[in-house]
């Protein structure tokens, strides 16, 4: 038996990554005001396509969507901004004049063709902000995310930036595509060629290179955008600069979910083949009403953690070894005694294995390299006479003889915890 097409186990070292990551979104982007929220893997199937839009791929292609023995028609989630507008609205979270940020992580699901980079099962860190239009929301929650990623000094990122427009301007433009396309109709593939008439858009989706083709020449939708919303987007490249962020502006950057309105981005890379997307976002002010919501302007990214994953290990760069501490016995009896110590040890806050099995010293010795063990706690004979312990400290290949009674705070002092 193996895992479904698409999908893949997390083995405990890639794992491993995945808690770190995790973890220091919690912390940092809590120092932005952000909380983290959970909702189900799966909704009901209306709130996707009144969401994302039911002319995207995702909608049209790449939804697991079933029905339940109650009748119920449900869908895997494919993205989690819905799931979050959803909860929002149904638990009143944002009340006049209030500003809320929310952060998630956590598998989505699309029925997507498999391939380096692109799962059926993958998994997103988000953040969403609420309650607000001001374009310093815009350009914050993008420098969040830069300042997030910072450590992990990933090559070859580049932030493309564009506004997608919003009802006042964006009809002119679409209204120009379909012009502009009905012209060159029997270029387009079949799915354009019903695109032109149910959701034009999408048509600057689209891979089919022919398709690609028509979409040289078209005028950027910065040619039609109102005065209001090309402040905006000034605002955003102002705010941007002045936190020393470099962006380059792509006119044709649309994203593939159809809520957004004004500012739409995308973080792409360089070292990640076909699927170089790391994360996409923008705003998206009318997506609230839209699934029953009051008018509330919003602001979010989802940044895919399985390929901020492969950046970081093509860095090299291995997660903290994993154990402080690994004990090797002459005698399995000398096991049995130090049974309560090794327990007292973990209580006390240190990751502590050891072989149950025993066996000889350099089988132990083998397996406590293979647990990246800090430091080992050899128990010979004379140790054990003696109640002291031999320690050993691997990466140094120095070793030193202590009281058994001293090793937690010894282990204190040099493990710092
Ligand atoms: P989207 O919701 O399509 O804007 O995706 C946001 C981010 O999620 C992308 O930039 C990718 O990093 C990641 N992502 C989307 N789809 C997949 C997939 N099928 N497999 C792996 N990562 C994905």
């Amino acid at each position: 038996m193996k895992t479904p097409k698409g999908t893949r186990d997390l083995l405990p070292e890639e794992t491993r990554l995945f808690q770190a990551i995790e973890q220091r979104a919690i912390d940092f982007f809590g120092r932005y005001g952000f909380q983290e929220i959970r909702t189900p893997l799966f909704e009901e199937t209306s709130l996707f396509i009144r969401g994302i839009g039911d002319e995207t791929d995702i909608v049209t292609k790449e939804m697991y969507r079933f029905q339940t023995k109650g009748g119920d028609d449900l869908t895997l989630r494919p993205e989690m901004t819905a799931s979050v507008c959803r909860a929002v609205v149904q638990h009143h979270l944002v009340g006049k004049d209030e500003l809320l940020r929310l952060l998630y992580m956590g598998p989505m699901f699309r029925y997507e063709r498999p391939q380096a980079g692109r799962y059926r099962q993958f998994h997103q860190l988000g953040a969403e902000v609420f309650g607000s239009a001001d374009p310093l929301i815009d350009a914050e929650t993008i420098q969040a995310l830069i300042a997030f990623l910072e450590p992990y000094q990933l090559p070859n990122l580049t932030l493309h930036l564009n506004s997608v427009g919003d009802e006042t301007d964006r009809p002119q433009y679409l209204a120009y595509l379909r012009e502009a396309l009905t012209a060159v109709r029997d270029q387009l593939c079949a799915d354009c060629q019903r695109r032109l008439e149910t959701n034009v858009l999408r048509l600057l989706d689209c891979k089919n290179p022919t398709c690609r083709q028509q979409l040289v020449a078209l005028k950027p939708i910065s040619d039609f955008w109102s005065a209001e919303n090309r402040q905006h987007f000034e605002a955003v490249c102002n705010y941007l600069a002045q936190v020393g962020i470099r962006f380059e502006i792509n006119p044709f950057l649309v994203r593939g979910l159809d809520y957004y309105t004004k500012t739409a981005f995308e973080l792409l890379s360089g070292d990640l083949g076909a699927q170089s997307a790391v994360m996409g976002g923008g705003r998206y002010d009318k997506l609230l009403e839209q699934i029953g919501g009051s008018p509330t302007p919003a602001f979010g990214w989802a940044l895919g953690i399985d390929r901020l994953v492969t950046l970081i290990r093509n860095q090299g760069t291995s997660p903290e070894p994993a154990t402080d501490l690994f004990f090797v016995f002459g005698e399995r009896a000398w096991l049995d005694e130090s049974f309560a110590l090794i327990c007292q040890l973990r209580a006390q806050g240190f990751s502590v294995l050891y072989d149950p099995r025993v066996g000889s010293f350099k089988s132990q010795m083998k397996r406590a390299n293979k647990h990246q063990a800090r430091l080992t706690a050899i128990i010979g004979e004379s140790e054990y006479q003696s109640k002291t312990v031999t320690l050993k400290d691997m990466a140094k290949s120095e070793q030193q003889t202590l009281a058994l009674d001293q090793l937690a705070s010894y282990l204190k002092e040099v493990l710092a915890c």
